[in-house]
């Protein structure tokens, strides 16, 4: 699958926010959005756009790259957050969230959104005991998301849960770190995304 593949700290700083697309590196004073908290290249520290269109076309392409997607991978997103009854922005933030490479981050298995695509790639974890290596698969109430019983042994996975084991834990994942796995308790609600977008922007933006 195509995805993009240039430094990861220039879109944080295109975005003026932290994406926390590198895992431990982002919790430093080593991120690129603390040492320098302007756009790249030679006009990021000029004025910046603030018209309408602008600002929608901001919030989308954060949230497009919070989650890692190209432009018609998080589109798709968009239509069928549509078709869907209730609110569209946040039945795209529930569509968003409910990935697979982003439950495995969000469990604490994985450092960074990148990087859990990549472990769910490469075949390290089962959803319902049975093995899923597509990072986009959606996960439904009741799934268990469980390290593959071959992958237990290894360092970096271990690491990982090791290192994560102080994160707050989430109402809508229950996450049982020495099994090393997670259930889905409920889909997210809004105030269960900790994710500082205005999505009623991207709506706007895509309704035009
Ligand atoms: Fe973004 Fe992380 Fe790089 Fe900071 S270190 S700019 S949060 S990817």
């Amino acid at each position: 699958m195509a995805r993009y593949t240039d430094a990861v700290c220039r879109i944080c700083r295109r975005e003026g926010d932290k994406l926390f697309l590198k895992g431990d590196r982002c919790y430093t004073d080593k991120c690129a959005i603390v040492r320098r908290s302007y756009a790249p290249g030679q006009h990021g520290q000029g004025r910046k756009k603030n018209s309408e269109y602008g600002l929608q076309l901001r919030e989308k392409q954060k949230t497009k790259r919070y989650y890692g997607l190209l432009e018609n991978q998080f589109h798709h997103y968009f239509e069928m957050a549509e078709k869907m009854p209730g609110v569209t922005g946040e039945n795209l933030l529930k569509l968003l969230e409910s990935r697979l490479d982003n439950v495995v981050y969000r469990a604490g298995f994985a450092m960074s959104r990148p990087e859990a695509r990549q472990l769910v790639s490469h075949a390290h974890f089962t959803v319902n005991g049975k093995k899923v290596n597509i990072p986009s698969y959606m996960v439904k109430p009741g799934d268990v998301i469980a390290v593959r019983s071959g992958s237990m042994d290894s360092d970096k996975i271990k690491g990982v849960i090791e290192a994560n084991a102080s994160r707050p834990a989430l109402n809508w994942l229950s996450v049982d770190r020495a099994k090393a796995q997670a259930t889905v308790v409920n889909l997210p609600n809004r105030n269960e995304v900790d994710l500082q977008v205005e999505e009623h922007l991207i709506v706007e933006l895509y309704s035009k």
